[in-house]
């Protein structure tokens, strides 16, 4: 059965596909947006909902590198990798190592901060012209260091960014008590970036943008894409249920599973998933200024409109493992010694899949095997973060216009 001919076919209603659909329709084109479960299913509900601009450290790094195995030997810790997984990921791992170069570290900030530029300023804008203002519920973030010596190896990262005119405050333990009072006296180090936000709830901002998408005629089709085949107008996307849906144009935002699709086509992108966890609280559990990012253990405490969100964490683990909750408890465990006054009960667990490609940079072009196929995928930590940018990018790439910014870096046949 025929599901319709569109001139662009978006997989994927994360906040990565939503986004890129209502960019789309609103320069005219007719879009339709499909994914097997619906608008914000998967990993773009559940994120810690911080706007991170000042993100552009790539994982990789050659700091990393040290502290990894320290991480790795703690059952629970913020970096965790089962050893049956350790065979499926060495490839990728490989490629993380060499991404985390001192050469290509420093490609990857230029190209990060580059996006992030242009994701502040589309953020901005798409905010003001959907109406969705109102959602940011907090601005500014605070990292934290359990010592002297830790402050100062981060206060390198600082100084990198302060290259990339990303501005911030280091701060003593009374700056510390003037941003966020009730953290526990050992924090005696942190630093205040302004230029951050967070929203109100990230599944509903993505829903929110959906209907923005929706009312400028973009369809949404439920459905579970199985294969993908170029003909002459175009590529047919066949789904589970028998049904077929024809496009001039392909947009891949499949998040963590859009290597698989990627594979349809040909292309081979080396896309993992770093999941992360976390546990959302009543907002009652604790009073929140601000993000809080307790930098040496790996997890943040996000400020949302009617919740706190307690979370981080990566586990190599790949898409078909069940679950191991007992990360998010210990992050919570951790939360409630750091911020003595937190309540740490009565809270959700949940689970989520950052799309990882090995340098941290997502993959942002045309399928050179198949051009009609554009990837837009693998934004890792930073998918509502750099949503705005990838949409604007991605429409400029469909319709043939110069982007903004030199693709370059992020080319899907980098690796
Ligand atoms: C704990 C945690 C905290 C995070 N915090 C932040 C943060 O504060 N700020 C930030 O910027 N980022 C954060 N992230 C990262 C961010 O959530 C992701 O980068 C982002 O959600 C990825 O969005 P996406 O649209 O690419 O993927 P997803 O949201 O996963 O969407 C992909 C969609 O594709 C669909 N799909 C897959 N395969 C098919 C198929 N064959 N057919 C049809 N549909 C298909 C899925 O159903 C899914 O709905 C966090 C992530 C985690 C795990």
């Amino acid at each position: 059965m025929n599901a319709g001919r569109y001139d662009i076919a978006v997989i994927g209603a994360g906040v990565i596909g939503t986004t890129t659909a209502l960019y789309l329709a609103e320069r005219g084109l007719t879009v339709a947006l499909i994914d097997r479960k619906g608008i914000s299913a998967e990993t773009s509900a559940g994120n810690a909902g911080a706007f991170a601009f000042s993100d552009i450290l790539p994982l990789a790094s050659p700091g990393i590198m040290l502290k990894a195995p320290f991480w790795l030997m703690d059952p629970t810790g913020p970096l965790s990798l089962p050893p049956a997984y350790l065979p499926t990921i060495a490839p990728w791992l490989w490629r993380f190592f060499k991404a985390g170069s001192s050469k290509n570290f420093e490609r990857s900030i230029a190209a990060q901060a580059a996006l992030m530029r242009v994701a502040e300023a589309e953020t901005e804008k798409l905010l003001e012209r959907t109406g969705l203002k109102h959602m940011i519920v907090a601005r500014g973030a605070l990292h934290l260091y359990d010592t002297e010596r830790s402050f100062n190896s981060a206060a390198r990262g600082w100084d990198r960014r302060t290259e990339y005119g990303i501005s911030h405050r280091h701060l003593d333990r009374a700056g510390i008590d003037a941003i966020q009072p009730g953290i526990a006296q050992t924090f005696r180090h942190g630093t205040y970036v302004a230029g951050w936000s967070n929203v109100a709830d990230p599944k509903a901002y993505v829903v929110a943008l959906g209907e923005r998408a929706f009312a400028q005629g973009v369809h949404l089709e439920i459905a579970d894409i199985e294969r993908m085949a170029v003909e002459d107008a175009g590529v047919r996307l066949s789904f589970t249920d028998g049904r077929s849906l024809l496009a001039a144009q392909v947009v891949i935002a499949a998040g963590a599973w859009s290597h698989r699709l990627a594979a349809l086509i040909g292309d081979r992108i080396p896309l993992e998933t770093e999941r992360g966890y976390n546990t959302t609280l009543p907002k009652s559990a604790f009073d929140l200024n601000c993000q809080i990012i307790f930098d040496d253990h790996g997890f943040v405490v996000s400020p949302l409109g009617q919740a706190v969100r307690v979370g981080g964490a990566v586990e190599l683990a790949g898409l078909d493992c069940p679950p191991n909750f007992q990360r998010s408890k210990t992050m919570l465990a951790k939360a409630a010694r750091f911020l003595p006054e937190l309540n740490p009960m009565g809270g959700t667990e949940w689970m989520g899949f950052r799309p990882s490609l090995p340098d941290s940079l997502p993959a942002i072009g045309r399928s050179h095997r198949v051009p009609r196929v554009i990837h837009a995928f693998g934004h890792g930590h930073l998918g509502l973060t750099q949503s705005a940018a990838t949409a604007k990018l991605v429409a400029d790439i469909a319709l043939d216009r110069e982007t903004e910014i030199s693709l370059e870096p992020y080319s899907p046949d980098r690796f």
